[in-house]
C-alpha cells in the first residue's frame, strides 16, 4: 500500500542516532540543546522546547498559556483531537468556531464570535501545512486579551507574509511524528517568546523542578536540593531523538521544496478534473505542504476513498471534526455546530504526498482517481 505519508530517513539520519547511541548521554544530554539552538532558526529565533510528542507540545503550550478551570479555549474542530483534548485536560471548555471553506484554517469571524471573557487562548491550525489567517486572528485575541496558540503539526518552515512559523503566535506547537514533514519517530516542539512562559513551559517538561536555589523556597539544604512548586511531567524527548532532529532539521529545506513540486504537480495533473477542488492558497503565504487535501464533490469521497484504498493507494480522511468523538457529544457538543467544518470533512480527502514519493508513484495516484471519477 502506498502510505499518504512517510518519513524520509537518509544514511546521516542514522549516523546522527548510532552516534549518540555509542555515546555518555541517551536521555538529557548536548544533543537536546542543540536541536532546540537548531529549531529555533526556523522559528525566527524563537526559542523552542523539545518534548516527546506534539501533543505533548499543546498540553505544555496550555500550562504555560496558564490555561485552567474556568478558562475557555477557541478552537477549530478541523483537526487532529489532541488540539482540543489537552486544553479539555487542563480543566478548560472547549468551544469549537468554523473554518474558512477554502483553506480549512480557523475563520477569524467564527473565532471573534465565539470569544468570551473567559477566553484564555485561541488555538489556530496550520491545515495541511497552510498557516492560518494569523493577523486577523492577532486582532480578535488582542480585543479579547486571550493569547494566541498556533498548532504548527503540520506547518514547520512555513511562512505567512514573510514571517516564519514560529514567530506568528505566543506560543507555537510542532509535531515530529513519521508522517509529518520533520520526524523524530515520537517528539515534539513548543516555540514561546515569552521568557516567564519559556521557564512555566520548561518546568512542567521536567516534573515542575526548581534546581536554581534563587527560585526556591528553602535553599539551605545542599547542592542536591530540588523542589516542585507546581505539578508537571516528564515530557523530555531524549538525546537520541534529539540527533534525529537535528539531522533531519538539516535537511528541511529540501523536504519543503520536494513536497511543494509534488503539490505543483498534483495541481496541474488534476485542474479541470470534474468533482474535484484542490487545496487553496493565500498569495501571501509559503506553506510547508504535510497534506494534499482535496475535496471530492457529488458525495463520492466514500466511493473514492474505498476504490483508491483496493488499489493499494493509502489515501486518508483528515480530519473528523473534533467534537464528533463521543467525549465531546457526551459533553453535550452536537452535530451541525460548525457546518463549514463538516462540509469541508464531508468530501476530503488526502493523497499521498512525502518526499520520497516518486513522480510515477504520483502519476499512478492521479490515474486512480480520475479513472474511479470518471467511471
Ligand atoms: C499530529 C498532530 C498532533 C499531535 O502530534 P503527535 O506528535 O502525534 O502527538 C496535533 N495536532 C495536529 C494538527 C496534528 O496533525
Amino acid at each position: 500500500m502506498l502510505p499518504y505519508g512517510k518519513q524520509s530517513i537518509s544514511d546521516g539520519d542514522v549516523e546522527a542516532v548510532v552516534e549518540v547511541l555509542r555515546g555518555d548521554w541517551l536521555t538529557t544530554g548536548p544533543a537536546v540543546e542543540r536541536f532546540e539552538t537548531e529549531l529555533a532558526r526556523w522559528t525566527g529565533g524563537v526559542p523552542c522546547l523539545a518534548v516527546t510528542s506534539g501533543t505533548a507540545a499543546l498540553h505544555v503550550a496550555y500550562v504555560a498559556a496558564g490555561v485552567g478551570p474556568g478558562d475557555e479555549v477557541v478552537t477549530s474542530p478541523l483537526t487532529f483531537v489532541a488540539t482540543a483534548a489537552t486544553a479539555a485536560l487542563r480543566g478548560a471548555r472547549v468551544v469549537f468556531a468554523d473554518v474558512r471553506p477554502d483553506t480549512g484554517t480557523l475563520c477569524p469571524d467564527a473565532a471573534s464570535a465565539a470569544v468570551s471573557g473567559r477566553t484564555r487562548a485561541v488555538t489556530a491550525v496550520d491545515y495541511a501545512g497552510h498557516p492560518a489567517d494569523y493577523d486577523e486572528l492577532r486582532e480578535v485575541c488582542a480585543r479579547a486579551g486571550a493569547l494566541l496558540i498556533a498548532d504548527a503539526a503540520h506547518s514547520i518552515g512555513a511562512t505567512y507574509k514573510g514571517l516564519p512559523v514560529g514567530r506568528l503566535a505566543d506560543l507555537t506547537t510542532f509535531s515530529f511524528f513519521p508522517t509529518k514533514t520533520v520526524t523524530t519517530a515520537e517528539g515534539g516542539a513548543v516555540a514561546v517568546a515569552d521568557p516567564e512562559r519559556f521557564r512555566r513551559a520548561a518546568r512542567f517538561r521536567n516534573h515542575g523542578l526548581v534546581r536554581d536555589p534563587a527560585g526556591q523556597r528553602d535553599p539551605g539544604h545542599g547542592g542536591w536540593h530540588q523542589e516542585v512548586h507546581e505539578f508537571g511531567l516528564n515530557y523530555r524527548l531524549p538525546d537520541v531523538l534529539c540527533a534525529l532532529g537535528a539531522s533531519q532539521l538539516r535537511r528541511l529545506g529540501a523536504f519543503r521544496a520536494r513536497r511543494a513540486e509534488l503539490v505543483a504537480r498534483y495541481d496541474a495533473l488534476l485542474a479541470g478534473v470534474p468533482g474535484l477542488t484542490l487545496p487553496a492558497r493565500r498569495p501571501y503565504v509559503e506553506p510547508s505542504w504535510h497534506l494534499y487535501p482535496i475535496r471530492v464533490r457529488d458525495g463520492r469521497r466514500r466511493e473514492v476513498y474505498e476504490r483508491m484504498r483496493a488499489a493499494g493507494i493509502g489515501v486518508q480522511v483528515n480530519y473528523i471534526p473534533a467534537y464528533w468523538h463521543p467525549v465531546f457529544e457526551d459533553l453535550g457538543y452536537r452535530r451541525g455546530l460548525c457546518p463549514q467544518a463538516e462540509a469541508y470533512y464531508a468530501e476530503q480527502l488526502s493523497l499521498p504526498l512525502f518526499p520520497d514519493l516518486s513522480s510515477a508513484q504520483q502519476d499512478r495516484v492521479v490515474e486512480c482517481l480520475t479513472a474511479v471519477l470518471g467511471s
